[in-house]
């Protein structure tokens, strides 16, 4: 049942046709890795006019590359296991929402973060996900250089994959970096995306209740 999430691990899942797999992803050298970020964090450094040597730049380029690590982590986290004895039979029908899951993002047009919130409802066919595995999703998702719109999809998509529900419905708020630091404007819109499977595309009812939900 769960085989086909595996596309939903590393490169694959972001649409690069680079012929790059999860399995080779898994084979990059982390020291090597490590230290191919810190040159180019020092190059960075030394090219808008810096000087990388000084004391409180010296550490600037190992804490970058230590600092990626973790918030671009979702790459080589396996869906698999994340999902593994965590879903569980159930005889209900009715909407599981899980709404204001926090989350941090990279855009990966200018690698600046973007953050907000993500609501998630799905109606079971025959089964549910524990609660806290949702959020988790939501996380690999995050941990990756990402466009809010396909990070929508991709979450709905995985959880349409893995529990074969009625419906799903992922509604992501966004505020951008690239935009607010670079905007001479005071107000910073929030982005909205979603994305509506089964049922939720469907039923014009069902997706107002949620909205409804949202609100609240
Ligand atoms: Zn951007």
């Amino acid at each position: 049942m769960l085989n086909g999430i595996k596309e939903f691990n590393g490169y694959h899942a972001n649409g690069h046709a680079n012929g790059k797999t999860a399995h080779v992803e898994a084979q990059i050298d982390k020291t090597e890795a490590k230290e191919a970020i810190e040159t180019a964090v020092r190059a960075i450094l030394t090219n808008v006019g810096e000087n990388p040597d000084r004391e409180g730049l010296l550490g600037t380029p190992d804490r970058i590359a230590r600092m990626y690590d973790e918030i671009l982590a979702g790459y080589a986290t396996d869906p698999i296991k994340l999902v593994n004895n965590a879903l569980f039979d159930v005889d209900y029908d009715d909407p599981v929402i899980v709404k204001e899951i926090e989350y941090f993002s990279m855009c990966e047009h200018h690698m600046l973060p973007f953050f907000g919130r993500a609501h998630i409802a799905y109606i079971p066919s025959d089964k549910v996900i524990g609660l806290s595995k949702i959020p988790r999703i939501v996380e690999m998702f995050a941990r990756r250089l990402q466009v809010q719109e396909r990070m929508t999809r991709q979450i709905a998509e995985m959880i349409d994959e893995v529990l074969q529900p009625q419906g799903v419905a992922v509604v992501l708020e966004g505020s951008h970096m690239c935009s607010m630091m670079r905007g001479v404007k005071k107000e910073h819109p929030k982005m909205m995306t979603s994305t509506m499977l089964g049922k939720y595309k469907e039923d014009r009812e069902l997706r107002r209740e949620f909205m409804d939900q949202l609100r609240k």
